[in-house]
C-alpha cells in the first residue's frame, strides 16, 4: 500500500486540523498508510513522526492550531538539511508527501524535488490568503472574523470617547486581511500595500490629520485606521506617535498580533480544509506531483507549486472600490 507523509509548516492557521482529519480519513478510505511528521520539516530531519489513523483525528475539526505542531525549520535552507529531510522519506519508504503551509513551506517542497522521486502535494494553509491558484487559503476566513470581532470591541471603546485608533493587522505583504476586515468594520482608513507608498509617508500623515480634523468639525465620532503589518516604518506605534506629535490627536494603538492566528475555525475554513484534504489524496492516487490543491469558484484546482508562490493574487478590485466609495479618507 502507498505510504503518505503529512506535515504542517510555517505560520499555523485555523483549519489545519480539519485538513489533517480529512487527509487521514481519506487515506484510510483508500487503504493508504498515513505518517504524520511533527513540527514542520523538523519532523523529517529528526525522524519524528506518528502513524495517523482515524482514531487519532477524532474531535479535532473544531480546534485551532495543529495537532502535528508547526515550526520554522532553518536547516531546510541548507543543502545538508534538505538531504536529511529527503533521506528520512527514503528510509521510511514514503511515496508521497503532503505539506500544509504557506509559500515558504512550498519552497521547501520545491527544494526537495531535485533529490526525491516521490509525489509532492501542497495545501494552502495560511491566514494571509497570499497564494495563487485558490480563491481562499485555509485559515483566512477565520482570521478575518477574529479580527472583526476584536475591532468591533475596539470601536465600542473608541466611540465612547470619540477617539482615534490605529489597529495593526497581519497579512505579511498583502492586503487581503486589511481590506476585507476594513470593509467589514467600516474603517475610516485602510493603509495597505495596494493603496500606500511608504515614500509618501509624510503626505499621507498630513491627509489623515486633515481628514480627522474635518470630521471633528462636522461631528465628533470615533475614527478607525487599519494598518497592514510590515508597511509603515515602525508600524502602528510609529504611526500613532506621529499623529499625536504632528496632529495633537489622542490616539489609541492596538497591534492585534497572534490572536488572528488562533481560535476555532469558522465553517468556511472547516469545509474548505476538508475538501482540499480529500482532493490531496485523490491527486496522489492520480499520480500528480509538484502541485498545490486549491479551490477557485467552488471547483478544485491543481496549480504548479512554482506558480502558487508567485504572489500574483491581488486584492479584489471591487473590494477596493467599495472602500474608496464609502470610507472617509481624503486620498
Ligand atoms: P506563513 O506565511 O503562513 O508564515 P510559510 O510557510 O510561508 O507560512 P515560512 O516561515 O516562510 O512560512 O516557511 C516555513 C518553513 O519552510 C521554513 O521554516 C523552512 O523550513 C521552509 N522554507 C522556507 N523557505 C525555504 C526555501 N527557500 N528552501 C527550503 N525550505 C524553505
Amino acid at each position: 500500500t502507498l505510504k503518505i507523509g503529512l506535515l504542517t509548516s510555517g505560520g499555523d492557521a485555523p483549519g489545519m486540523n480539519a485538513a489533517i482529519q480529512a487527509i487521514t480519513l481519506a487515506a484510510a478510505h483508500h487503504k493508504l498508510t498515513c505518517y504524520g511528521f511533527h513540527h514542520g520539516y523538523n519532523g523529517l530531519i529528526n525522524q519524528d513522526y506518528c502513524i495517523l489513523a482515524p482514531d487519532n483525528v477524532t474531535n479535532i475539526i473544531h480546534q485551532g492550531g495543529t495537532i502535528l505542531k508547526s515550526a520554522r525549520c532553518p536547516e531546510m535552507m541548507t543543502q545538508t538539511g534538505i538531504k536529511q529531510a529527503v533521506s528520512c522519506l527514503i528510509k521510511e519508504n514514503i511515496d508521497a508527501l503532503i505539506v500544509i503551509g504557506g509559500d515558504g513551506s512550498f519552497n521547501g517542497m520545491l527544494a526537495m524535488q531535485d533529490h526525491w522521486q516521490g509525489k509532492l502535494i501542497g495545501l494552502p494553509g495560511t491566514i494571509d490568503n497570499d497564494l495563487d491558484g485558490t480563491d481562499f487559503t485555509i485559515g483566512f476566513s477565520t482570521a478575518i472574523n477574529t479580527a472583526i470581532n476584536a475591532i468591533d470591541k475596539i470601536r465600542d471603546t473608541a466611540d465612547a470617547f470619540d477617539r482615534v485608533f490605529v489597529v495593526e493587522l497581519m497579512g505579511r505583504h498583502s492586503g487581503h486581511i486589511a481590506f476585507n476586515v476594513g470593509v467589514a468594520c467600516a474603517a475610516e482608513q485602510i493603509i495597505s500595500f495596494e493603496n500606500f507608498d511608504p515614500l509618501a509617508q509624510e503626505s499621507k500623515l498630513a491627509k489623515i490629520i486633515a481628514d480627522i480634523e474635518q470630521q471633528k468639525q462636522n461631528k465628533a465620532h470615533s475614527y478607525l485606521i487599519l494598518l497592514a503589518e510590515n508597511l509603515w516604518p515602525g508600524g502602528a506605534h510609529a504611526l500613532g506617535e506621529a499623529l499625536k506629535q504632528q496632529g495633537n490627536i489622542d490616539v489609541g494603538i492596538c497591534v492585534l498580533g497572534h490572536i488572528q492566528r488562533g481560535g476555532s475555525p469558522v465553517a468556511k475554513d472547516r469545509i474548505l480544509a476538508t475538501k482540499l484534504g480529500v482532493a490531496a489524496i485523490e491527486a496522489i492516487l492520480l499520480e500528480k506531483s509538484g502541485i498545490m490543491i486549491g479551490e477557485c469558484e467552488s471547483k478544485i484546482t491543481h496549480t504548479p507549486l512554482t506558480k502558487a508562490i508567485q504572489h500574483q493574487k491581488i486584492v479584489n478590485d471591487d473590494l477596493i472600490n467599495v472602500y474608496d466609495s464609502t470610507a472617509s479618507h481624503m486620498s
